[in-house]
């Protein structure tokens, strides 16, 4: 049996980063993880490999579209679908060994197994029973499934199959127009797919910015998507390597069908808790499955804490690294803090969709006077070089104080522009804050500062 001051179960951000800081702060730690490599869902079937295979992708789409144009000449790239799957393991494999890495240099052990909490202050796993102060669950979460739609991984797949088809589809028919499938589906697309998405809602990526849905919805349209909206899927039959899906369109209950070569259920995720024990040792957890905790990550249970998917909150990566770090420096006896305020959300199509703070919606519902800044990358030298003119940078500020309460962008690395905005909102920062700062010519990041001079007296490209 071995004593640590710290034993976190599972190896995603929010346990690996969590672990990391810990041993920082000079707590002995241990990190359980059940899986063969570390960096759970985000680094061996989420982020990394999904943005793999985006890049990858999209590389193909500059060459098929934009390379001529630009004088470069030749035959467009063909895909060898395995050498790019080959291509997205290899990222995988120098992600997952890079935390290995991390763990030795920090001295972090890696305990391999899965674990169970037979009572607080011990942690088991196998047969073998550790003892440690304090216990950090992190063990994330698991695709939430449908009613009448069972994955076998093969026609019918979670996201976790959509990273390793056998081949690229002909058809494939997406359920549920939120981030994943949306990203896959213009993986697929990229590839040459036709490709439906089917959603319940009567808009895209429920709760971003109304004014970025319709826009963002538009852009995939033109980019060959096609959208089935207001509709519930009742379910998907398979037969000989092939589905059926039926659903609802839930304005007139009209039933409808669609076939595909494979189906990708992308509906959401929930919390993954199996095997623990918290039942039997009393955690009290949400209707959602969430695990319940306080503002410092305690659950109701002395000694045992929990971040990540598996407690309240966005399903992202970035916002479990935050509460890891934030719980290991509370448990070192520091006062940290996670402004759940300031969590940017990014979708990694192309053009990228990346938001932060509150939207035009949820302003007009507190009644709150806000300003709108707006910019569009047309107007950006470096997007108009680069073929990358659509979209455009949307500031939200207050009305009497300038002060910025949301950003909302579609276009070239919003998921990096995002940022800039971020920072200036951790500062409390008034448009007029952005505007003022000297941005380099010729970036993208100019259209931030013009959607900020947008909030004053005018931008100057539009
Ligand atoms: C296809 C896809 C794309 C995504 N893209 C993005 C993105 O671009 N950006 C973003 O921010 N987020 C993205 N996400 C979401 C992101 O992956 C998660 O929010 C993040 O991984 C959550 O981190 P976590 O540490 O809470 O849990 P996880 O990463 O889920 O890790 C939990 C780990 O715990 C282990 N575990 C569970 N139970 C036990 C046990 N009893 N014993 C031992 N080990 C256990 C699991 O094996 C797993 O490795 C994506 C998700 C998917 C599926």
């Amino acid at each position: 049996m071995s004593t640590y001051d710290v034993i976190i179960i599972g190896s995603g951000p929010g346990g690996y980063v969590s672990a990391i800081r810990c041993a920082q702060l000079g707590l002995k730690t241990a990190v359980v993880e059940g899986r063969d490599t570390l960096g759970g869902t985000c680094l061996n079937v989420g982020c990394i490999p999904s943005k793999a295979l985006l890049h990858s992708s999209h590389m193909l789409h500059e060459a098929e579209h934009n390379f001529a144009a630009m004088g470069l000449k030749g035959k467009s790239p063909s895909v060898d679908w395995k050498q790019m799957l080959a291509y997205k393991d290899d990222v995988i494999g120098q992600n997952t060994k890079g935390i290995e890495f991390l763990f030795k240099k920090n001295k972090v052990d890696w305990i391999k197994g899965w674990a169970s909490i037979p009572e607080a202050g011990k942690v088991k796993v196998g047969e073998e029973v550790h003892e440690a102060k304090h216990i950090v669950i992190a063990t994330g979460s698991e695709v939430s499934d449908l009613k009448g739609v069972e994955v076998d991984e093969k026609t019918v797949v979670s996201s976790t199959g959509a990273l390793e088809l056998n081949k690229i589809p002909k058809k494939l028919v997406v359920i549920g127009a939120g981030v994943i499938g949306l990203e896959l589906g213009s993986v697929y697309k990229r590839l040459g797919a036709e490709v439906t998405v089917i959603e319940f809602l009567d808009k895209i990526t429920p709760g971003m910015d109304g004014e970025i849905q319709k826009v963002f919805q538009r852009t995939l349209k033109k980019q060959g998507l096609e959208f089935v909206m207001g509709a519930a899927v009742q379910g998907v039959t398979t037969k000989g390597g092939k589905a059926t899906v039926t659903y609802k369109l839930r304005k007139d209950d009209s039933e409808a069908t669609i076939d595909a070569d494979t189906v990708l259920l992308a509906t959401g995720r929930r919390p993954y808790t199996d095997g623990l024990g918290l039942d039997k040792l009393g955690v009290a957890m949400s209707e959602r499955g969430q695990i319940k905790t306080d503002d410092h990550y305690a659950t109701n249970i002395k000694g045992i804490y929990a971040i990540g998917d598996a407690i309240d909150g966005p399903m992202l990566a970035h916002k479990a690294e935050d509460e890891g770090m934030a719980c290991a420096e509370g448990l070192a006896g520091q006062k940290p803090h996670v402004n759940y305020g300031v969590i940017p959300g990014v979708i990694y199509t192309h053009p990228e969709v990346a938001t932060v703070g509150q939207t035009e919606e949820q302003l007009k519902d507190e009644g709150r006077a806000y300003k709108v800044g707006k910019f569009s990358f047309m107007g950006n030298g470096r997007a108009k070089a680069n073929f990358a003119g659509d979209g455009f940078v949307k500031i939200l500020a207050d009305q009497e104080t300038d002060r910025i309460l949301g950003a909302h962008i579609i276009g070239p690395m919003a998921g990096d522009l995002i940022h800039e905005i971020c920072v200036a909102m951790e500062f409390g920062a008034a448009a007029e804050d952005l505007a003022r700062t000297c941005h380099a010519h010729p970036t993208y990041s100019e259209a931030v500062r013009e959607a900020a001079l947008a909030c004053g007296d005018g931008a100057i490209h539009a």
